[in-house]
C-alpha cells in the first residue's frame, strides 16, 4: 500500500480535496486502483448534524455515513464507493479511545494523545486504507488528505500520527504533498513568503512535503518556481502549478501537463504505465446546446449542493448540453422568474422555512407543464402540492411543518428518536419498478439501489387517493413510495433518494439525464 498524504498550508478552501482527488485520477488513469481518506480535525462525530451552510453539503455514503463533501468529491474522480470509516475525525478518534478506557482494556496505563490518540489514528487511516474494494482486494494508493491548515491546534495529533507513519514504511511508499497558496500583489507578482512560512510550520512538526502544489489564480512560472524551491529544498520538478481551472475535471489534466505524475511515480517508484485517456475524453466533450435550470431553495451557497451541481453537469457533458443553474431563494423570489427557465428543481431540505415558495414552483412545473425534477424534501413537496391542489386537501403538508393534514409522516421506526445524530433513514436501499413507467425507461431495471437521508415518507393512508387522481408511484420499497411521476406531463419526476450522490462523470444518473434531457427537448430559453 502507497500513501500519499496531503497536507494544506496558508489557509483553508484552495480546492486541497479537488487536488488530492486529481492526484488520485492521474493514478488511476494508469491503471492503479486508488482509495481516499478524508481527516476532518472538528470534534464532531461526522458531518450529519453539521450545518450545511456553514460546513458546505452532508455527502451521504452507501453504507449511510453523513460525511464531509470531498468525499464526494473522491467517489466522483476516482469512481468508487467508500464508507464511514474513509471520514475520519477527530469526534470518532477520541470516542473508540474513551470507550476503551471505559472497558479497562488500558489495564491501568495513563492514557495520553501520544501514543494511544496517535495509535488510534494511525490504525484507524490503516484499516480504511486496506478495506477491500470491490473484486475482493486491496486498493494500490491511498490518499490521506488532511482537513485545515498546518499549524492548527486541532490537526496536530493526526500531523504527528503522520510523522510517525513515515518512519513506519518503506520510503517509496510514502509521498507528502503540500497544497498552498501563492497569492498576487496589487503589482501583479506572485509572492511565495506564505508558501515559506507554512514549510516551516510543516518543519517544526517534523513533515517534509515531498511535492508542492501552488495555488494561483494564473500558471506559476519558472522563476516563482525556482524561488520555492530554492527556499523549500526541493528540486524546481516537484514545485507544481495548479492554477484556477475552468472545470474542476480539468485539474488532473492540468497537473498532468506540469509534470506531477512523473514526479509522482518516480517518488513512490510506480514504474511507467500507459495512459488510459477517456476521462480526458469524457470530461472535456464540447457543449452544442444550453438549458436554463431553476433551482429553488433556502440555503443562498452552492456548496450546500454541489453534488446536484455536479449530477447535472455530468448528465449535461452526456448530452452535450450545458446546464446554467441560477438559484432561487424560496422565501423572495419573484414568480414571474420561473418563466425563465427550461426546467425547475427542488432539491433535499430540512425545516419549515421557505417551503411555501419551493410548493408554488412545484406547482407552476405541474401546470405549466416545465420539466421537474425534485429530490427528498423535493419530492415530499411534490406530494403535498397534489394533495392541495388536485386532491383538494388545503392544509396539506408534511409532519416535519407542524399542524395539517399529514400527506408525509413521520417513520414508524422514527418515532422515538432522541439523538438526532446518525438517526435518519440513511444511505442505500433497493427499491422496485413499477413497469410501464417512466422510472422504468430511465432505470432499465426492476430494481434499483440509491441513497437516503430522511426521516419523514408518504403517509400510507393517502397513497391509493393520491393514486387514484393520477399520481403514479413508479418505485417503491414495501409500503415506502421512493419515485413519483405524472405520466401526460413533459418531465415531471421526484424521488425520496438522492440520486445525486452515486452521479458520475462516467456514468451520469439516470433521473438526472432524463431531467437534462427533457429540458433540452422543451427548451424556451435562447
Ligand atoms: N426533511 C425531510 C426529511 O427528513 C427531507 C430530508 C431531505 O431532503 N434530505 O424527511
Amino acid at each position: 500500500m502507497k500513501y500519499i498524504i496531503i497536507t494544506g498550508g496558508v489557509m483553508s478552501g484552495l480546492g486541497k480535496g479537488i487536488t488530492a482527488a486529481s492526484v488520485g485520477r492521474i493514478l488511476k488513469n494508469r491503471g492503479y486502483c486508488v482509495t481516499a481518506v478524508k481527516i476532518d480535525p472538528y470534534l464532531n462525530i461526522d458531518a450529519g448534524t453539521m450545518n450545511p451552510a456553514q460546513h458546505g453539503e452532508v455527502f451521504v455514503l452507501k453504507d449511510g455515513g453523513e460525511v464531509d463533501l470531498d468525499l464526494g468529491n473522491y467517489e466522483r474522480f476516482l469512481d468508487i464507493e467508500l464508507t464511514s470509516p474513509h471520514n475520519i475525525t477527530t469526534g470518532k478518534v477520541y470516542r473508540s479511545v474513551i470507550e476503551k478506557e471505559r472497558r479497562g482494556d488500558f489495564l491501568g496505563e495513563t492514557v495520553q494523545i501520544i501514543p494511544h490518540i496517535t495509535d488510534r489514528i494511525k490504525s484507524c487511516i490503516r484499516e480504511a486504507a486496506e478495506e477491500e474494494v470491490p473484486g475482493g482486494r486491496k486498493a494500490d494508493v491511498c490518499l490521506v488528505e488532511v482537513g485545515g491548515t498546518v499549524g492548527d491546534i486541532e490537526s496536530m495529533p493526526f500531523l504527528e500520527a503522520i510523522r510517525q507513519m513515515r518512519a513506519e514504511m518503506p520510503e517509496h511508499d510514502y509521498v507528502l504533498i503540500h497544497v498552498t497558496l501563492i497569492p498576487e500583489d496589487t503589482m501583479g507578482d506572485l509572492k511565495t513568503k506564505p508558501t515559506q512560512h507554512s514549510i516551516k510550520a510543516l518543519r517544526e512538526l517534523g513533515l517534509y512535503a515531498d511535492i508542492i502544489v501552488g495555488r494561483s489564480e494564473r500558471p506559476i512560472g519558472a522563476h516563482t518556481k525556482r524561488k520555492i524551491s530554492a527556499f523549500c529544498d526541493l528540486p524546481p520538478s516537484n514545485v507544481i502549478s495548479a492554477a484556477t481551472a475552468p472545470d474542476i475535471y480539468a485539474v488532473p489534466m492540468e497537473l498532468e501537463k506540469e509534470g506531477l505524475a512523473d514526479v509522482l511515480t518516480t517518488h513512490l517508484d510506480l514504474g511507467k504505465r500507459e495512459v488510459d485517456t477517456s476521462w480526458y475524453r469524457i470530461v472535456t466533450k464540447e457543449y452544442t446546446n444550453r438549458v436554463t435550470v431553476g433551482i429553488v431553495s433556502k440555503y443562498g451557497i452552492e456548496d450546500v449542493y454541489i453534488s446536484i451541481k455536479e449530477a447535472l453537469k455530468h448528465a449535461g457533458r452526456a448530452l452535450s448540453t450545458e446546464v446554467k443553474i441560477i438559484w432561487l431563494d424560496a422565501e423572495r423570489y419573484e414568480k414571474c422568474q420561473l418563466k425563465d427557465f427550461d426546467g425547475i428543481l427542488i432539491p433535499g431540505g430540512f425545516g419549515k422555512r421557505g417551503i411555501e415558495g419551493k410548493i408554488d414552483a412545484i406547482r407552476f412545473a405541474r401546470e405549466n407543464k416545465v420539466p421537474f425534477l425534485g429530490l427528498c424534501l423535493g419530492f415530499q413537496l411534490a406530494t403535498v402540492e397534489y394533495s392541495r391542489n388536485v386532491l383538494n386537501i388545503p392544509d396539506a403538508t408534511s409532519e416535519e411543518m407542524g399542524e395539517g393534514t399529514h400527506v408525509i409522516a413521520i417513520l414508524p421506526e422514527q418515532e422515538d428518536v432522541t439523538n438526532l445524530g446518525g438517526t435518519m433513514r440513511l444511505g442505500d436501499y433497493t427499491s422496485e419498478i413499477r413497469e410501464g413507467t417512466l422510472a422504468m425507461k430511465l432505470y432499465g431495471l426492476n430494481e434499483i439501489t440509491e441513497r437516503h437521508r430522511h426521516r419523514y415518507e408518504v403517509n400510507p393512508r393517502f397513497i391509493k387517493k393520491l393514486e387514484d387522481a393520477g399520481l403514479v408511484f413508479s418505485a417503491v420499497n414495501r409500503n415506502r413510495m421512493e419515485i413519483l411521476e405524472i405520466p401526460g406531463h413533459p418531465f415531471f419526476f421526484a424521488t425520496q433518494f438522492h440520486p445525486e450522490f452515486r452521479s458520475r462523470p462516467t456514468r451520469p444518473s439516470p433521473p438526472y439525464l432524463g431531467f437534462v434531457d427533457a429540458c433540452r427537448i422543451n427548451k424556451k430559453t435562447p
